[in-house]
């Protein structure tokens, strides 16, 4: 397969944005190669400047549950783009997609639109704080919350820590509200309660795990962490900026059955475009500003495009709730095949799926937790993911990724897929 152009594009790229990309992941440098640099996509097919056709398992880190260009969710937008691109003064389309959301999701009552689910729960975060008067916040190894300070923490090896800033820039003084325990382990959740628990203002979670590669949490953690929040007058937040609308229309909330108190959305609800969205009990949600004291704003926040696609796609996947056990026959066959071939070859590798999401990890441990997930053999990964490439078949550059399916992945997809899957894991293990 050749990349000349891609290769060329890069080379500019890196003149003028750093690594050459706009979001890390996409450098592909974390498996040893150059990105490709994407032309086109439709449906379930994703096509490079080179003219590469590709089965695409990334759908852009999840929200085009309907594949791409899907002309169902895209119809239309032309005719909106000539009425205006943003008003910065209230629409009709926002209150619909605010009536669309709290429909869809038991327990709450008031969302607030924002542009990416690094700003969902970043706010989600200061409006908890502010209802509690409370400063601390604990979050999840390997849950990932987007990039905001106080969230890009990660712990100490399994332990329960005080945060430690990941990345330079972030102030140790500002993390130092972080708190970071192991996910999926209710003793050591308890043991911070016990400590700390009238202290803490919020809990976050990712009620399936899905930037550690694709962890579920277990029922009975999620039954627990609802528990002690609920005794501690602790906020809980689920952050569903993967799970939301993709796991079940009613999200995690429907899937385990189990409500939070506050829920954060991001890019599904965009259908692509820049979105993001948190929301909550209307107690709770009443102390946003202009109602109640805690500040938030976006100048593009609600953007009538991005409402237009997000609506149509929820609309679908409301009047289609059928999708949703279609999706997760279509990843249970990707699983199972994928399981097939690793007992071909005699590999006892963790292959997790949730819903629509797959996950294969290059380790013989079950998976329940970040130090579980630290055990990947990431450089047979890596030569696993170029070997996919060669044949077509484009995953996340990074073992820590999860599989997105789509409506629009065929049997046939899949089954090119698995074949491709085969001779990945071969090439990988020669
Ligand atoms: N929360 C979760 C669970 C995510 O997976 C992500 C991004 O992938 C975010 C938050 C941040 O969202 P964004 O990249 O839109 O800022």
């Amino acid at each position: 397969m050749e990349h000349k152009r891609s290769a060329e594009i890069f080379e500019e790229a890196v003149k003028y944005i750093p690594g050459g990309v706009n979001s890390p992941v996409r450098a592909f440098k974390s498996v040893g190669i150059n990105p490709i640099f994407i032309d086109h996509a439709h449906g379930s097919h994703i096509w490079d400047v080179d003219g590469n056709e590709y089965i695409d398992f990334i759908c852009s880190w999840g929200p085009l549950i309907l594949g791409h260009s899907n002309e169902q969710i895209t119809a239309g937008i032309a005719d909106m783009v000539a009425k205006g691109t943003s008003y910065g003064v209230p629409t009709a389309i926002e209150v619909e997609m605010a009536k669309l959301i709290v429909d869809a999701y038991k327990g709450i009552d008031k969302v607030r639109m924002v542009n990416s689910g690094t700003e969902a729960t970043m706010s989600a975060l200061r409006v908890a704080r502010g209802y509690t008067g409370r400063n601390k916040i604990l979050k999840f190894e390997g849950c990932y919350h987007g990039h905001s300070d106080a969230l890009l923490v990660k712990s100490g090896s399994g332990t329960i820590t005080y945060g430690v800033p990941t990345s330079p820039g972030v102030p140790a003084d500002v993390v130092k509200h972080t708190l970071v325990t192991p996910y999926n382990n209710i003793e050591a959740l308890e043991a911070i309660f016990n400590e700390q628990g009238d202290d803490i203002a919020a809990v976050i979670v990712e009620p399936i795990g899905g930037n550690m590669g694709l962890v579920p949490a277990e029922r009975d953690f999620l039954e627990a962490l609802r528990k002690i929040t609920q005794e501690h007058g602790t906020v809980l937040i689920f952050d569903e900026v993967i799970t939301g609308f993709r796991i079940a229309y009613g999200s995690s909330r429907e899937y385990f059955d189990i409500e939070p108190d506050m829920v954060c959305f991001g890019k599904i609800i965009g259908g692509g475009l820049p979105v993001g969205a948190y929301a909550g009990k209307a107690e709770i949600m009443d102390m946003v500003s202009p109602v109640g004291p805690v500040y938030q704003a976006g100048t593009l926040s609600g953007n009538p495009l991005a409402m237009y696609i997000g609506k149509k796609q929820l609309e679908y996947l409301r009047d289609h709730q059928e999708v949703y056990k279609e999706l997760e026959e279509k990843a249970n066959y990707l699983a199972q095949g994928i399981r097939t071939h690793l007992q071909d070859l005699g590999l006892n590798y963790h292959v997790a799926q949730a819903g629509s999401l797959v996950c294969l990890f290059f380790t013989d441990k079950e998976v329940r937790n970040y130090e579980d997930a630290m055990t990947c053999d990431t450089e047979k990964f890596n030569h696993y993911f170029q070997a996919l490439l060669e044949q077509g078949v484009l995953v996340g550059p990074a073992q820590y990724e999860a599989m997105f399916l789509s409506t629009a992945h065929t049997k046939e997809d899949l089954d090119k897929a698995l074949v491709a899957i085969g001779n990945a894991l071969r090439i990988a293990h020669n």
